[in-house]
């Protein structure tokens, strides 16, 4: 067993960081005073924004692009987010794709399916195995996380992307398996379930959520936003709730709530 070097810095890994939701993680976690590793599909512009955002606002973060779908190169992967600070406090699960086409879903095809799970949950599944192994490996006094953005999918049903809820609801189940396999090793893991936010992925149904919210969708009744995610990332990221684990927190105004 290695022991790792001693470091008052937390680091964390933010995947999915090149825009929206990712992005907004990224940049709080960095104002919590993480180094932040950022990951996305490949070294864009998007990326390098979310990146020079963070380093003008003095904090200390690298991008390391990888497809998080691409299982076999997730050793790799990790080796190199790990390399970059020396270290890993906190994994976020944030990476995430909806349907090409929203639509009826006994016309789901099997490729679309496939690739919402390949991206949605093995992804993350098996980057979650990973990543956990390496921090079994490599124990630390510091407080440690994993947590995994899913949806309100999770409990809502939306029978034009069936493929998207089904991905999303084993998440829920991954954070509760990891958070019984992890407690013991000092690693707290999360859910953290999103309504519905104004990013690139709900533009294509803007019009859409608008013509609810107008007619009042949520008790708090407006747009989530990234910042609203980001900071209930924070807050978990910080080891203020150290004592929860497998806890799932509601990052969608209300719209969870049965109201009769
Ligand atoms: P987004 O599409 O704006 O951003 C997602 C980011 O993930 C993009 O930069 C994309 O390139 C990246 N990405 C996609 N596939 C990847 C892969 N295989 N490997 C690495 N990076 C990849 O989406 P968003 O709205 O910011 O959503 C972020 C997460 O929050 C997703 O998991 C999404 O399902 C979830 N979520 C979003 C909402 C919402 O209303 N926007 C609601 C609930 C949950």
């Amino acid at each position: 067993m290695k022991l790792r070097m001693t470091t008052s810095r937390r680091v964390a890994l933010v995947t999915g960081a090149g825009r929206g939701i990712g992005r907004g993680i990224a940049c709080a976690l960095a104002r919590e005073g993480f180094a932040v590793v950022v990951n996305d599909l490949d070294h864009n512009e998007e990326l390098q924004t979310t990146v020079s955002i963070i380093r003008e606002a003095g904090g200390e973060v690298e991008a390391v692009p990888a497809d998080i779908s691409d299982i076999p190169h997730h050793r790799e992967f990790v080796d190199r987010v790990w390399r970059a600070f020396g270290d890993l406090d906190c994994l976020v699960n944030n990476a995430g794709i909806s349907v090409a086409k929203r639509g009826d879903m006994l016309d789901v095809s099997p490729e679309s399916f496939d690739r919402l799970v390949a991206v949605n949950l093995r992804g993350p599944f098996f980057l979650t195995q990973e990543v956990a192994r390496r921090m079994i490996d490599a124990p630390s006094k510091a407080f440690r996380s994993i947590i995994t953005i899913s949806s309100a999918n999770t409990e809502m049903a939306s029978i034009d992307r069936a493929e998207y809820c089904i991905s999303k609801i084993g998440l829920s189940m991954m954070t509760q398996l990891f958070a019984l396999r992890l407690a013991t090793h000092g690693i707290n893991v999360y859910e953290i379930r999103p309504g519905v936010i104004e990013t690139a992925m709900t533009a294509v149904a803007r019009e859409r959520y608008q013509a609810r919210y107008d007619q009042g969708f949520t008790p708090i009744n407006r747009w989530g936003q990234p910042a609203d995610v980001a900071q209930a990332v924070a807050t978990l990221a910080s080891g203020a709730l150290a004592f929860s684990t497998g806890e799932v927190i509601h990052v969608d105004g209300g719209l969870n709530i049965k109201a009769l």
